[in-house]
């Protein structure tokens, strides 16, 4: 038996991938996605019968662990969604669909589909705001990639996606694609995911001057936001990543360095967090058959 993880069972054997995956997300047991049942619900048997399916004789529909999940509506096998999975949540600079494509054998547009989903697991809600007494939070704009439609400049920053990063010191880091530095814009979303209590960093930009005097200090030392965006995050984001992705591409980055290595997050432990997000986070746009 070889120790390479790739040969883990979950990541070659569907039924094994399919288990791992509904013990993920209904750890107390099947939850019908149609009537919201927990009890009534029997596993569908027979050679003819698709694994994993199950049926719930409340509502007398049947149902998958996929329904609801970034996974609904994929024809890929569940080993190869978490083969994707692992890869994207292991690798520091994260994996493109064309690697993916590659790696997994399936098209670069099933690829890319994948990967966006994968994205979107990883995208937390409903965040509580950062910071709290003596905690400190960074506050940073960057400016990446290049408007649609617009030239190429050499210098300023008019033509770039603007993205305002969050970095709590030992702590998370939180990106918003804005539409520009201006106060309507930055000010209400530091106001919402910062603690009153912190002690907010930022440069000596105009939009931060009035927010900066509702926290329990204001000053002007950071690193934390530099670096990680310089270390690890926009540097890697695709120049050509197009504006409407432009979040999931910051979500996967963030996801990364919130559950790092360096806050006790191995590889294994980081995929199954990207699994417990694949719930209620079917994407809109049409994608069926991938
Ligand atoms: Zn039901």
């Amino acid at each position: 038996m070889s120790n390479s993880i790739l040969s883990a069972k979950v990541l070659q054997n569907e039924a094994a991938a399919i288990a791992w995956v509904e013990a993920r997300v209904w750890p107390e047991g099947p939850v019908c996605p149609h009537c919201g049942g927990v009890e009534r619900i029997s596993k569908m048997g027979g050679k003819a019968t698709r694994i994993g399916l199950w049926k719930c004789y409340q509502c007398r529909k049947q149902f998958t662990v996929k329904v609801g999940t970034i996974f609904e509506s994929s024809h890929v096998a569940m080993h190869l969604w978490l083969q994707a999975m692992y890869l994207l949540c292991s690798s520091k600079k994260g994996i493109s669909s064309n690697q993916l494509s590659r790696t997994l054998g399936v098209t670069l547009k099933t690829a890319w589909f994948m990967s966006h989903r994968i994205r979107e697991a990883m995208r937390v809600l409903g965040l509580e705001p950062m910071g709290g007494p003596d905690r400190i939070v960074e506050a940073d704009e960057t400016f990446i990639g290049r408007l649609e439609g617009e030239p190429k400049r050499a210098k300023g920053s008019a033509h770039k996606n603007v993205v305002l990063t969050l970095v709590e010191r030992g702590g998370a880091a939180r990106s918003f694609h804005v539409d520009s530095t201006s106060v309507a814009q930055i000010v209400p979303i530091v106001r919402q995911n910062i603690r009153r209590e912190s002690k907010l960093m930022t440069d000596e930009a105009r939009h931060y001057v009035g927010v900066g005097a509702e926290f329990a200090s204001h000053g002007a030392v950071y690193h934390g936001v530099k670096e990680y965006v310089r270390g690890e995050a926009h540097t890697n984001i695709y120049q050509h990543c197009a504006e409407k992705h432009l979040h999931r591409y910051l979500a996967e980055y963030d996801f990364r360095y919130n559950n790092r290595i360096r806050l006790g997050v191995d590889d294994v432990e980081r995929t199954e967090r990207a699994v417990k997000g694949i719930v209620g986070k079917r994407l809109t746009y049409r994608a069926a058959g991938h």
